[in-house]
């Protein structure tokens, strides 16, 4: 779950009102989006706080699953941190790695 503050205490009740509504509907929009309105919800927890919580049992949408299976670099190969150019020696990388501060 992560908490999120929207407003402070100190702004006028009007201006908070249309700050709120201006986020509520700014998320909802991110939520389509992002295709997570079935997965995720916002909850008010508090005058200008929010939660968001995941709804139980839902699945969340692919490209989240995508995120999260990010190819790691197999052992024994250098990935150039710049480029993404792999090599199978240290050596040949940091010889690489220096032209990417030469040019
Ligand atoms: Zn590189």
């Amino acid at each position: 779950m992560h908490e999120i503050v929207v407003v402070d205490d100190d702004l006028e009740p009007r201006n908070a009102h249309e700050l709120i509504t201006d986020f509520e509907n700014g998320l909802s929009i991110i939520f389509e989006n992002l295709r997570i309105t079935s997965v995720f919800r916002l909850r008010r927890s508090g005058k200008g706080k929010y939660e968001i919580e995941r709804i139980p049992g839902a699945k969340l949408p692919k490209w989240m699953e995508q995120i999260e299976d990010v190819p790691r670099v197999p052992e024994g190969v250098y990935e150039c941190l710049h480029c993404g150019r792999r090599f199978p020696t240290d050596i040949q990388l940091s010889m690489h790695t220096k032209l990417h501060y030469i040019t």
